[in-house]
């Protein structure tokens, strides 16, 4: 069993093959970078990932805030269908 902290997606599942033939699961942090859309892949404008912010303040609140504005329209238009 991973530890605890490993248990989570946190962390990047990286699978190695070792010189013995052997699998092993290797943890590493995620690459950051700028904050994408979920649907489309377009970077999402006006997003922090700095730390010091609360969280309230480093994403949009709203629905479908990991959405870009033209993917959360067309989101929100096929619920209300
Ligand atoms: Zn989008």
């Amino acid at each position: 069993m991973p530890a605890r902290r490993l248990r989570t997606r946190a962390y990047r599942r990286v699978s190695l093959r070792l010189p013995g033939g052997r699998t092993v699961v290797r943890y590493e942090e995620r690459r950051k970078g700028q904050a994408r859309c979920r649907r489309c892949g377009l970077p999402l404008p006006g997003q922090s990932s700095r730390r010091s912010l609360p969280r309230s303040s480093r994403k949009a609140n709203r629905p479908f805030s990991d959405l870009c504005s033209r993917c959360s329209r067309e989101a929100l238009r096929s619920l209300l269908r």
